[in-house]
Protein backbone atom coordinates (compact mmCIF):
# COMPACT_ATOMS: atom_id res chain seq x y z
CA UNK A 1 0.00 0.00 0.00
CA UNK A 2 1.43 3.34 -0.88
CA UNK A 3 0.41 6.38 0.84
CA UNK A 4 -1.60 7.11 -2.51
CA UNK A 5 -4.05 4.86 -1.90
CA UNK A 6 -4.62 5.57 2.18
CA UNK A 7 -5.29 9.08 0.63
CA UNK A 8 -7.85 7.76 -1.41
CA UNK A 9 -9.50 5.95 1.80
CA UNK A 10 -9.35 8.54 3.55
CA UNK A 11 -11.14 11.21 1.10
CA UNK A 12 -13.90 8.29 0.78
CA UNK A 13 -14.23 8.15 4.60
CA UNK A 14 -14.17 12.02 4.76
CA UNK A 15 -16.88 11.80 1.84
CA UNK A 16 -19.22 9.47 3.66
CA UNK A 17 -18.58 11.24 6.96
CA UNK A 18 -19.96 14.42 5.68
CA UNK A 19 -22.92 12.32 3.54
CA UNK A 20 -24.00 10.98 7.47
CA UNK A 21 -23.48 14.73 8.39
CA UNK A 22 -25.64 16.00 5.70
CA UNK A 23 -28.59 13.19 6.35
CA UNK A 24 -28.54 13.79 10.03
CA UNK A 25 -28.97 17.86 9.81
CA UNK A 26 -31.42 17.31 7.25
CA UNK A 27 -32.99 15.02 9.60
CA UNK A 28 -33.01 17.06 12.54
CA UNK A 29 -34.16 20.46 11.16
CA UNK A 30 -37.48 18.76 9.50
CA UNK A 31 -38.19 16.80 12.55
CA UNK A 32 -37.39 19.94 14.66
CA UNK A 33 -39.93 21.95 11.95
CA UNK A 34 -42.36 19.55 12.84
CA UNK A 35 -42.08 19.20 16.03
CA UNK A 36 -45.39 20.24 18.18
CA UNK A 37 -45.47 23.34 20.55
CA UNK A 38 -46.57 22.62 23.51
CA UNK A 39 -49.64 25.88 24.44
CA UNK A 40 -50.87 26.34 27.81
CA UNK A 41 -53.62 29.16 27.96
CA UNK A 42 -55.58 29.54 30.84
CA UNK A 43 -59.60 30.07 28.90
CA UNK A 44 -61.10 28.20 26.14
CA UNK A 45 -61.40 31.06 23.98
CA UNK A 46 -57.98 31.42 24.31
CA UNK A 47 -57.23 27.57 23.53
CA UNK A 48 -59.74 28.15 20.23
CA UNK A 49 -57.85 31.09 18.99
CA UNK A 50 -54.57 28.92 19.19
CA UNK A 51 -55.85 25.95 17.85
CA UNK A 52 -56.96 28.52 14.70
CA UNK A 53 -53.47 30.00 14.68
CA UNK A 54 -51.15 27.37 15.37
CA UNK A 55 -53.18 24.32 13.31
CA UNK A 56 -51.44 20.88 13.30
CA UNK A 57 -47.99 22.25 14.95
CA UNK A 58 -49.65 23.17 18.44
CA UNK A 59 -50.65 20.87 20.81
CA UNK A 60 -53.20 23.25 23.29
CA UNK A 61 -54.57 22.65 26.65
CA UNK A 62 -56.23 24.76 28.85
CA UNK A 63 -56.25 25.50 32.82
CA UNK A 64 -59.82 26.76 33.53
CA UNK A 65 -63.05 25.09 31.81
CA UNK A 66 -65.20 27.09 29.86
CA UNK A 67 -68.00 26.34 32.30
CA UNK A 68 -65.78 28.11 35.28
CA UNK A 69 -65.60 31.31 36.85
CA UNK A 70 -62.70 32.74 35.51
CA UNK A 71 -61.57 34.82 38.36
CA UNK A 72 -61.51 31.96 40.83
CA UNK A 73 -59.65 28.91 39.56
CA UNK A 74 -58.06 26.14 41.87
CA UNK A 75 -54.57 26.07 40.93
CA UNK A 76 -54.22 22.46 40.92
CA UNK A 77 -51.47 20.79 41.59
CA UNK A 78 -52.20 18.67 37.25
CA UNK A 79 -52.06 22.28 36.15
CA UNK A 80 -48.71 22.56 37.24
CA UNK A 81 -47.08 19.77 35.22
CA UNK A 82 -48.82 20.89 32.22
CA UNK A 83 -47.20 24.27 32.69
CA UNK A 84 -43.62 22.84 33.17
CA UNK A 85 -44.04 21.06 29.63
CA UNK A 86 -45.35 24.05 27.80
CA UNK A 87 -43.29 26.06 25.31
CA UNK A 88 -45.86 28.56 24.98
CA UNK A 89 -48.19 30.40 27.86
CA UNK A 90 -51.31 32.60 27.06
CA UNK A 91 -52.96 34.49 29.68
CA UNK A 92 -55.76 36.99 29.50
CA UNK A 93 -53.93 39.46 31.48
CA UNK A 94 -55.07 42.35 33.91
CA UNK A 95 -56.40 41.13 37.17
CA UNK A 96 -58.67 38.39 35.49
CA UNK A 97 -56.36 35.15 36.92
CA UNK A 98 -54.47 37.37 39.58
CA UNK A 99 -55.57 34.92 41.97
CA UNK A 100 -54.40 31.23 40.30
CA UNK A 101 -51.71 32.33 37.67
CA UNK A 102 -49.16 33.65 39.49
CA UNK A 103 -48.93 30.79 41.60
CA UNK A 104 -48.86 28.57 39.16
CA UNK A 105 -46.35 30.37 36.96
CA UNK A 106 -44.15 30.16 40.61
CA UNK A 107 -44.75 26.17 41.17
CA UNK A 108 -44.05 25.35 37.56
CA UNK A 109 -40.23 27.26 37.57
CA UNK A 110 -40.54 27.27 33.59
CA UNK A 111 -37.83 29.68 32.50
CA UNK A 112 -39.79 29.49 29.09
CA UNK A 113 -42.84 30.91 30.07
CA UNK A 114 -42.09 33.48 32.56
CA UNK A 115 -43.21 36.71 32.11
CA UNK A 116 -41.07 38.80 30.14
CA UNK A 117 -39.57 35.57 28.08
CA UNK A 118 -40.42 35.00 24.24
CA UNK A 119 -42.89 31.91 25.13
CA UNK A 120 -45.02 34.32 27.18
CA UNK A 121 -48.35 35.54 25.82
CA UNK A 122 -50.47 38.22 27.47
CA UNK A 123 -53.33 38.49 24.75
CA UNK A 124 -54.67 42.05 26.58
CA UNK A 125 -51.87 43.59 24.71
CA UNK A 126 -53.24 46.58 22.44
CA UNK A 127 -56.30 45.41 24.14
CA UNK A 128 -58.80 48.83 23.85
CA UNK A 129 -60.16 48.33 27.37
CA UNK A 130 -63.47 49.27 28.76
CA UNK A 131 -64.21 50.65 32.11
CA UNK A 132 -60.53 51.58 33.02
CA UNK A 133 -61.28 53.08 36.72
CA UNK A 134 -60.32 56.36 37.46
CA UNK A 135 -59.00 54.93 41.10
CA UNK A 136 -58.70 51.59 42.27
CA UNK A 137 -61.18 50.32 44.64
CA UNK A 138 -60.20 46.86 45.36
CA UNK A 139 -60.53 47.26 49.20
CA UNK A 140 -64.58 47.53 48.38
CA UNK A 141 -64.12 44.31 46.82
CA UNK A 142 -64.21 45.07 43.16
CA UNK A 143 -62.37 42.63 40.76
CA UNK A 144 -61.76 44.51 37.60
CA UNK A 145 -59.07 47.12 39.24
CA UNK A 146 -57.46 47.54 35.54
CA UNK A 147 -60.41 47.67 33.52
CA UNK A 148 -62.74 44.92 32.16
CA UNK A 149 -60.90 41.92 31.51
CA UNK A 150 -64.05 40.11 29.65
CA UNK A 151 -62.40 41.35 26.65
CA UNK A 152 -62.61 38.32 24.44
CA UNK A 153 -66.25 38.95 24.43
CA UNK A 154 -65.88 41.28 21.43
CA UNK A 155 -64.84 39.72 18.20
CA UNK A 156 -62.82 42.42 17.18
CA UNK A 157 -60.53 41.92 20.04
CA UNK A 158 -60.41 37.92 19.00
CA UNK A 159 -58.05 39.43 15.82
CA UNK A 160 -55.92 41.62 18.39
CA UNK A 161 -55.98 38.19 20.21
CA UNK A 162 -55.01 36.21 17.74
CA UNK A 163 -52.32 38.72 16.67
CA UNK A 164 -50.50 38.32 20.29
CA UNK A 165 -50.89 34.52 20.08
CA UNK A 166 -49.00 34.75 16.56
CA UNK A 167 -46.33 36.82 17.45
CA UNK A 168 -45.41 34.16 20.73
CA UNK A 169 -45.79 31.00 18.12
CA UNK A 170 -43.11 32.59 15.99
CA UNK A 171 -41.15 33.52 18.80
CA UNK A 172 -40.76 30.25 19.75
CA UNK A 173 -40.70 28.24 15.97
CA UNK A 174 -39.91 31.16 13.73
CA UNK A 175 -39.30 28.59 10.78
CA UNK A 176 -43.20 28.38 10.91
CA UNK A 177 -43.58 31.79 10.60
CA UNK A 178 -45.56 31.25 6.84
CA UNK A 179 -47.54 28.77 7.84
CA UNK A 180 -48.89 30.33 11.18
CA UNK A 181 -48.90 33.70 9.20
CA UNK A 182 -51.80 31.94 6.61
CA UNK A 183 -54.15 30.52 9.60
CA UNK A 184 -54.12 33.68 11.53
CA UNK A 185 -54.85 35.45 7.94
CA UNK A 186 -57.82 33.29 7.46
CA UNK A 187 -58.95 33.33 10.78
CA UNK A 188 -59.00 37.27 10.64
CA UNK A 189 -61.03 36.65 6.93
CA UNK A 190 -63.66 34.30 8.99
CA UNK A 191 -64.38 36.52 11.74
CA UNK A 192 -65.01 39.25 9.32
CA UNK A 193 -67.40 37.42 8.21
CA UNK A 194 -69.06 36.22 10.48
CA UNK A 195 -69.08 39.77 12.36
CA UNK A 196 -71.22 40.56 9.49
CA UNK A 197 -73.55 38.35 10.00
CA UNK A 198 -73.68 38.54 13.76
CA UNK A 199 -74.49 42.32 12.97
CA UNK A 200 -76.99 41.55 10.57
CA UNK A 201 -79.17 39.12 13.03
CA UNK A 202 -79.00 41.39 16.00
CA UNK A 203 -79.76 44.84 14.08
CA UNK A 204 -83.22 44.73 14.60
CA UNK A 205 -82.83 44.74 18.56
CA UNK A 206 -80.23 47.72 18.82
CA UNK A 207 -80.51 49.34 21.95
CA UNK A 208 -82.30 46.56 23.54
CA UNK A 209 -81.66 47.25 27.43
CA UNK A 210 -81.47 44.38 30.05
CA UNK A 211 -80.02 43.76 33.25
CA UNK A 212 -76.55 41.06 34.26
CA UNK A 213 -75.63 39.41 36.89
CA UNK A 214 -71.74 40.16 36.45
CA UNK A 215 -70.36 43.10 35.02
CA UNK A 216 -68.73 40.59 32.01
CA UNK A 217 -70.65 41.95 29.11
CA UNK A 218 -69.51 45.76 28.07
CA UNK A 219 -67.38 44.15 24.96
CA UNK A 220 -70.53 41.88 24.26
CA UNK A 221 -72.66 44.95 24.02
CA UNK A 222 -70.06 46.73 21.95
CA UNK A 223 -70.20 43.98 19.33
CA UNK A 224 -73.65 43.30 19.35
CA UNK A 225 -75.42 46.44 19.96
CA UNK A 226 -77.60 45.82 23.45
CA UNK A 227 -77.21 48.07 26.41
CA UNK A 228 -76.94 46.57 30.09
CA UNK A 229 -78.66 48.86 32.41
CA UNK A 230 -77.29 47.62 35.88
CA UNK A 231 -76.15 44.44 37.55
CA UNK A 232 -77.42 41.89 40.38
CA UNK A 233 -73.66 42.40 41.71
CA UNK A 234 -73.79 45.59 43.50
CA UNK A 235 -70.25 45.37 42.52
CA UNK A 236 -68.02 42.98 40.69
CA UNK A 237 -67.54 40.01 42.94
CA UNK A 238 -69.92 41.05 45.25
CA UNK A 239 -72.56 38.59 45.80
CA UNK A 240 -76.73 40.30 44.96
CA UNK A 241 -77.88 41.58 48.57
CA UNK A 242 -81.64 42.00 49.10
CA UNK A 243 -81.06 45.72 48.59
CA UNK A 244 -79.72 45.87 45.32
CA UNK A 245 -82.31 43.16 43.45
CA UNK A 246 -85.31 45.57 45.12
CA UNK A 247 -83.12 48.21 43.41
CA UNK A 248 -83.47 46.51 40.20
CA UNK A 249 -86.87 44.66 40.39
CA UNK A 250 -87.79 48.86 40.90
CA UNK A 251 -85.84 49.87 37.90
CA UNK A 252 -86.84 46.58 36.03
CA UNK A 253 -90.34 47.79 36.22
CA UNK A 254 -89.69 51.18 36.04
CA UNK A 255 -88.18 50.72 32.77
CA UNK A 256 -89.89 47.93 31.53
CA UNK A 257 -87.01 45.81 31.46
CA UNK A 258 -87.91 41.56 31.04
CA UNK A 259 -84.34 40.34 30.11
CA UNK A 260 -81.55 39.02 32.98
CA UNK A 261 -78.22 37.56 31.74
CA UNK A 262 -76.08 35.45 33.61
CA UNK A 263 -73.38 33.31 32.95
CA UNK A 264 -73.40 29.56 33.67
CA UNK A 265 -71.26 29.39 36.74
CA UNK A 266 -73.32 31.89 38.71
CA UNK A 267 -76.47 30.95 41.01
CA UNK A 268 -79.31 31.61 39.23
CA UNK A 269 -81.74 31.47 41.72
CA UNK A 270 -81.57 35.58 43.03
CA UNK A 271 -81.87 36.55 38.84
CA UNK A 272 -84.81 34.09 39.04
CA UNK A 273 -86.29 35.85 41.89
CA UNK A 274 -86.24 39.10 39.92
CA UNK A 275 -87.75 37.59 36.61
CA UNK A 276 -90.39 36.22 38.47
CA UNK A 277 -91.06 39.82 40.21
CA UNK A 278 -91.10 41.37 36.87
CA UNK A 279 -92.67 39.15 34.71
CA UNK A 280 -89.29 38.77 32.89
CA UNK A 281 -86.84 35.60 31.81
CA UNK A 282 -83.38 35.01 32.54
CA UNK A 283 -80.96 33.92 29.76
CA UNK A 284 -78.01 31.90 30.41
CA UNK A 285 -74.99 32.84 27.78
CA UNK A 286 -72.26 31.35 27.36
CA UNK A 287 -68.96 33.57 28.38
CA UNK A 288 -66.50 31.38 27.23
CA UNK A 289 -65.74 28.78 24.84
CA UNK A 290 -67.33 25.13 26.07
CA UNK A 291 -69.55 26.71 28.31
CA UNK A 292 -72.54 24.70 26.48
CA UNK A 293 -71.37 21.27 24.54
CA UNK A 294 -72.83 22.74 21.20
CA UNK A 295 -70.24 25.71 21.90
CA UNK A 296 -66.97 24.30 20.32
CA UNK A 297 -65.05 27.24 18.85
CA UNK A 298 -64.81 31.20 19.42
CA UNK A 299 -67.12 31.52 16.50
CA UNK A 300 -69.69 28.99 18.32
CA UNK A 301 -69.57 31.72 21.37
CA UNK A 302 -71.25 34.20 19.12
CA UNK A 303 -73.27 32.63 17.39
CA UNK A 304 -75.00 30.66 20.31
CA UNK A 305 -75.08 34.51 22.14
CA UNK A 306 -76.69 35.64 19.20
CA UNK A 307 -79.32 33.23 19.05
CA UNK A 308 -80.18 32.61 22.60
CA UNK A 309 -80.42 36.90 22.62
CA UNK A 310 -82.51 37.03 19.66
CA UNK A 311 -85.03 34.33 21.07
CA UNK A 312 -84.89 36.51 23.74
CA UNK A 313 -85.54 39.73 22.58
CA UNK A 314 -88.16 38.48 20.31
CA UNK A 315 -90.66 36.83 23.43
CA UNK A 316 -89.89 39.68 25.21
CA UNK A 317 -92.87 42.54 24.79
CA UNK A 318 -90.16 45.31 25.28
ZN1 LIG B 1 -65.33 39.89 35.98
Amino acid sequence: MNRFHFRRADSKKVVAVLLLALCFTSFTSSAYAQKKLNVVTTLTDLKSIALAVGGDRVDVTTIATGYQNPHFVDPKPSFIMKMTRADVFVTIGLDLELGWVPPLLNSARNPDILKGSAGYVDASENIPLLQIPVSISREQGDIHIYGNPHYWLDPQNGKIIARNILDGLVRRQPESRDYFNANYNAFVDELDRKMAEWAAAMAPYRGRRLIAYHNQWPYLETALGFVVLDFLEPKPGIPPTPSQLAKIIGLMKRESVHTLIISPYFRVDSAELVARNVDGSVVILASSVEAFPEVKTYFDLFDYNVARLKEAFQTATH
